[in-house]
């Protein structure tokens, strides 16, 4: 079997080919969506097309010559956009709303003809010829030297994204093994533990992101309720039609609420390194939290489904622990003293070790810890795994490893 992770590595272009890069970025984006824009149009019968094979001969030359794109990144941008495509096609045959794949995010995908790696830098394709080399930043001994330095792992295609914000290139890089049946090898997998809430952040993971404010997600909901209540007492025809309508515009708000919570968690999960998510199983949260709506255990469900969907695209799994005590024990590696005193409100203090922290981000963090013993206990493949942290990792033992990137 193959194991397949993605390796998040910063770069250091030089100054010099920085616009080159940026400029590649835009066109790139331009091309993916007339191919996305051609896709949705659809073929003869009005079918949105969604292979890659098929959308390529309708406008590539065009495209091309509009744009000037490099061939092997105008390659990428087709396949870029029947992805896009083809998601959208699974949303309809889901019966989910759906509408045609806008790109606005600051990323060009490099298939490995565009892309070559070498000892400490690669070499990327750029705008209409020619090649930017940018050197990679990682500390020696990370999880990145491991994935981009050492034979063991192939590398593929990657994708590069900008941030912004600290304006700073980032190169996500596919990379696989063969797995190693025979020789017991363990593999090490970072877990992202995530706690959810009815009130105050709808989301906390184990690495100390605080995300949706599930008080607002509440205030909405009632908001809309008593809009409702009103407009059926009324009974009338119009207020029938206003019903529905509000009724469209608050699933529609909701929906986009917890797609933006989930994307947070799974660019988390994807920036820390780590291959597993962690939530804590519904049915149990249901006895813990007493009285949740029947919206809220709705939004449970629904931020869990949309994060695995997302997940999987970044070859992540989410997965589920029993929710016991998670939120009463001491998720300090030396203590893991559980009593109910410990908790109180948003407040979590330890009376055993007088560890603080806020309760969410400490339940959080036990449900990693709880996944992760589970996996030790049930001695499942001799996989080991580790805890991601605001700071860095530990593993089952209980060993700290600072984080890298
Ligand atoms: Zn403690």
């Amino acid at each position: 079997m193959e194991i397949q992770r993605t390796a998040v590595v910063k770069l250091s272009v030089p100054d010099e080919r920085r616009d080159d890069l940026t400029r590649t970025m835009n066109t790139f984006r331009d091309a993916a969506q007339r191919f996305a824009d051609r896709g949705w149009e659809g073929d003869d019968d009005g079918c949105v097309i969604t292979s890659r094979s098929r959308l390529q001969p309708l406008v590539y030359d065009e495209i091309r010559d509009d744009t000037g794109l490099h061939s092997d990144l105008t390659v990428a941008a087709v396949n870029h956009a029947a992805d896009a495509l083809s998601g959208c096609v699974d949303k309809m045959k889901a019966g989910e709303r759906t509408s045609k794949p806008v790109f606005t995010s600051n990323t060009t995908v490099y298939n490995t003809n565009a892309i070559s790696y070498f000892d400490g830098y690669c070499s990327l394709a750029v705008y209409g010829s020619g090649r930017v080399h940018a050197e990679y930043v990682y500390p020696d001994e990370s999880p990145q030297a491991e994935y981009m330095d050492s034979d063991n792992w192939e590398k593929q295609g990657a994708k590069l994204r900008y941030d912004q914000q600290s304006d700073t290139y980032y190169l996500h890089v596919s990379v696989t093994k063969e797995r190693d049946e025979s020789s017991g090898e363990a593999e090490s997998r970072t877990v992202l533990g995530v706690d959810r809430n009815v009130d105050g952040y709808l989301a906390v993971t184990s690495t100390g992101v605080f995300l949706g404010n599930a008080d607002l997600l509440n205030h909405k909901r009632r908001e809309y309720e008593r809009r409702r209540a009103r407009l059926q007492q009324q009974g009338t025809r119009s207020a029938h039609l206003t019903i529905e309508s509000i009724g469209d515009r608050f699933a529609r708000w909701s929906e986009s609420f917890l797609h933006q919570a989930s994307k947070r968690l799974v660019t988390e999960a994807v920036s820390q390194g780590c291959s597993v998510i962690v939530f804590e199983d519904l049915e149990q949260i249901r006895k813990r939290i007493s009285n949740p709506s029947k919206f809220q255990q709705w939004a449970f469900r629904e931020l869990k489904r949309q994060t695995e969907y997302k997940a999987r695209a970044e070859g992540i799994t989410v997965e589920s622990v029993h929710p016991a005590y998670t939120s009463q024990r001491c998720s300090d590696a030396d203590c893991g003293f559980t009593h109910e005193d410990n908790r109180d409100g948003d407040d979590f203090a330890c009376q055993k070790c007088g560890k603080e922290l806020h309760a969410d981000y400490n339940a959080a963090r036990n449900i990693a810890h709880r996944f992760i013993q589970n996996r030790l206990k049930s001695g499942s493949g001799g996989a080991t795994h580790h805890l991601a942290l605001k700071s860095g990792t530990l593993n089952g033992n209980g060993d700290y490893s600072p984080s890298t990137v």
